[in-house]
């Protein structure tokens, strides 16, 4: 079974509609995909219904941005009741804060000569309605003032240069506890990615796993490199969580994060399509 459980749409910051993403997910040989788009259930409805056209399953998913002592943490939720009211009101003010920084980013952008049109930016975003900083490195590729989102990130958007403004996240805990609330499972994002781990350490994780607030941990992802996989494995064992490989596909939007680069065994899916089950989620 070839399983991916992280990917992304142009409902968020990928490249291709829900409905492409499960065509390419079938061409890539995947059994089973789930989609994770950031911040919004939106594009589930089309996935599910070209998962059931094109032979691929598809699980329910979502990204959460959260943050944990102002450090970004993302969240994957599987099997997320969309109706519940607690869980759509918090990722409403998500979204909200995501719009709400635009207009601070595109100033920091014409300060640095860069001006973005906000029709230019509009083009880029679509009818996502969560609308990131992919959408403005799109925008700038598009005037030339960049040759890919790499370079864009790497230059001008990333945490740590001046473009970056911070915006609206949940606390860690009660993004843990609305997904369950909702019936789903929770999955902690490359925890160990660009320099995060510092922020999550094994102990913290440890007192999450052991209060049953946390399911699993994503392992095998491309900003973990193979030590930093092992380390993590390791302790995924120790503390009893599920540990997910995936892809984290944004379509064009990233290099070197194709469909099915990194896979999730179907034990580990079908303890997670168990607890989603159990917690009256949606399979
Ligand atoms: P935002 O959601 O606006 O905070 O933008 C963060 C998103 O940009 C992440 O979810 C990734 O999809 C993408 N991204 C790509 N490269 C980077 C990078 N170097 N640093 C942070 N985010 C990145
Ligand atoms: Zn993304
Ligand atoms: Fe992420
Ligand atoms: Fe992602």
């Amino acid at each position: 079974m070839r399983i991916d459980l992280h990917t992304h749409s142009s409902v968020s910051d990928g490249t291709e509609p829900p409905a492409e993403v499960v065509a390419q997910a079938a061409v890539a040989g995947l059994d089973v995909v789930a989609l994770t788009d950031h911040d919004t259930f939106d594009g589930l409805d089309e996935a599910v219904a070209a998962g059931v056209a094109g032979g691929v399953e598809v699980l329910r998913g979502i990204e959460i941005s959260a943050e944990h002592q102002g450090a970004s943490v993302h969240l994957l939720g599987y099997g997320c009741l969309a109706a519940n009211a607690e869980l759509a009101d918090e990722l409403a003010r998500v979204r909200v804060g995501r719009s709400e920084r635009v207009p601070a980013m595109l100033a920091n952008l014409a300060r640095y000569g860069m001006p973005v049109p906000e029709a230019v930016l509009a083009r880029q975003v679509g009818d996502s309605p969560s609308v990131g900083r992919p959408h403005l490195a799109d925008a700038m590729v598009e005037l030339g003032y960049v040759a890919d989102r790499r370079e864009a990130f790497d230059t001008w958007l990333a945490d740590d240069k001046p473009i970056f403004v911070h915006r609206y996240a949940t606390e860690l805990r009660t993004a843990l506890r609305l997904v369950r609330q909702a019936g789903g499972a929770v999955v902690i994002a490359h925890p160990w990615g660009r320099m995060s781990r510092d922020r999550l350490p094994p102990e913290l994780l440890a007192e999450l796993a052991a209060s049953g607030q946390l399911d699993g941990v994503e392992v095998d992802h491309q900003d973990h490199d193979p030590q930093t996989r092992a380390e993590l494995r390791t302790l995924a064992d120790t503390l009893g969580l599920l540990a997910t490989g995936s892809s984290d596909y944004h379509g064009a939007g990233k290099t070197g994060h194709d469909l099915g680069c990194n896979l999730t065994s179907a034990d580990v899916l079908a303890e997670i399509r168990a607890r989603v089950a159990a917690r009256g989620g949606l399979l």
